[in-house]
């Protein structure tokens, strides 16, 4: 199963460049936009967007506790677990439910046999609620019942924390357990020979690393057109082990990549709110306060133009924005930090978002299927989810209209010029020297 290549094949172009095609460049968009990693594989397979599967569609596989054979190591919650889980009795059965695309948990109560009306009261606990209600391919849930009614349920939430549901006394209780995690450095590096890939693979470093790579510098290094035989790239990258046993890895600390003897060089810092950014040496950040395309868009259906004939209306009529085809339903992501200021119908724009960013930008996104959950006056980030693309309003297919202001003045988002995201704070520039210098000393290294 080698679901990536698709998308990055085309890394590497001789100097005989083409112009990508918007699927190419779609392809890369979508790739980096994956942020599980360790669900990438199953997620890029099995669906065309990131947004969790609820619909029904049983196809379930519950295994017996010992035949489980977890293809990624994932941890049995009941080994390393002190709980009630170890005290259940002779008469009490585990099993193991592994979850597929667009099961839900009540479709695999009922496959299994598991009491729903234990469900509908598991679900309903305040720390439960939204870890059993969506659920990805690929997850866990340990199960202890006797003859259907249930004992305990385990459900690893990610590789720190685990969800444990027990009955007691006075029925069932929750809580979310942290689990023991060791992190530690590693560093690779690689040369391109022949693809951006392949000098992955070489170097040991997995898929979803070498994404993850590609979408810090995204903002400076088209990962599809721009790379070139003789590349390279050194990442210092967290590993998560417990117990002796890899988990996986964690977030790249720091990373550069040489591209055409141009060195780009960032190192991830956390500041004392937790938000995470990655900024070069100089305390740049590498991102740009704007995304060009805030959809994963299979084509451009209608550019920026201001004597554009109206598709639905048949008249002369300024097209303020682009139009990015996309499925419906494709999530629609803020393109900058800033706060909603207008959400709800608009006219032919149909369901519309306008976000305010600092004083004088504007971006509005319009004729959504559905919006998401922030609401008017919220604050949003970057990248955030704000809708769904649809075609509400005056569309003829579903695609996301999205326009870029500044001062009031339509500009066209494929070429106007993008500010850079915020540079290190000033208040953090010490500290971020300060825990950075062996970050940059451990790339000199390579
Ligand atoms: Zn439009």
């Amino acid at each position: 199963m080698k679901p990536y290549y698709g998308g990055i094949r085309h890394d590497y172009k001789n100097e005989n460049n083409k112009t990508p095609t918007v699927s190419e460049r779609h392809s890369l968009w979508f790739l980096c936009g994956l942020v599980i990693p360790i669900f990438a594989v199953t997620l890029f397979l099995i669906t065309d967007s990131d947004e969790p599967q609820l619909l029904p569609e049983a196809d379930s596989r519950a295994l017996p506790a010992q035949e489980m054979a977890p293809s990624f190591p994932s941890i049995n919650p009941l080994a390393e677990t002190p709980s009630n889980l170890q005290q259940t009795n002779i008469d009490s059965d585990t099993m193991i439910i592994i979850v597929d695309r667009g099961e839900t948990l009540e479709e695999l109560f009922r496959d299994n046999s598991l009491s729903i009306s234990d469900l509908s009261v598991m679900a309903r606990l305040p720390q439960a609620e939204e870890h059993l209600r969506i659920l990805l391919p690929g997850d866990q849930i340990t199960v202890t019942h006797n003859d259907g009614q249930i004992i305990s349920l385990a459900r690893e939430i990610d590789e720190v924390n685990l969800l444990e549901i027990t009955k007691g006394e006075k029925g069932f209780t929750a809580e979310i357990l942290k689990r023991k995690v060791d992190t530690h450095l590693e560093g690779a590096h690689g040369i391109i020979q022949s693809s951006l890939f392949e000098a992955a693979q070489e170097a040991g470093v997995s898929d979803a690393l070498i994404m993850n790579m590609a979408e810090i510098f995204q903002w400076d290094i088209d990962f599809i057109q721009d790379v070139r035989i003789g590349d390279a790239f050194t990442i210092i990258f967290e590993e998560l082990w417990r117990d002796g046993v890899k988990l996986g890895d964690g977030n790249i600390s720091a990373a550069e990549f040489v591209n055409q003897g141009t060195s780009f060089r960032a190192a991830r810092f956390i500041d004392n709110n937790g938000n995470a950014n990655y900024f070069t040496p100089e305390g740049r950040n590498v991102r740009k306060a704007f995304t060009r395309a805030p959809v994963d868009f299979t084509r451009i259906s209608s550019n920026f133009d201001p004597n554009r004939r109206h598709p639905v209306l048949n008249t002369i009529r300024a097209h303020r924005g682009v139009d990015y085809a996309a499925p419906t339903r494709t999530p629609i992501r803020a393109a900058g930090d800033g706060k909603v200021i207008f959400r709800g119908v608009r006219n032919g724009y149909g369901n519309t978002v306008i976000l305010q960013h600092g004083d004088n930008i504007t971006t509005l996104y319009a004729h959504m299927s559905r919006f998401a959950s922030p609401k008017l006056g919220s604050r949003v980030v970057q990248g955030q989810t704000i809708g769904f693309v649809g075609m509400s309003g005056l569309a003829t297919g579903p695609h996301l209209h999205y326009e870029y202001r500044i001062n009031g003045v339509h500009r066209n988002p494929r070429t106007v010029p993008l500010p850079p995201a915020d540079p290190i704070p000033s208040e953090y520039r010490e500290d971020f020297q300060k825990r950075t210098a062996p970050l940059w000393q451990q790339l000199n290294a390579y």
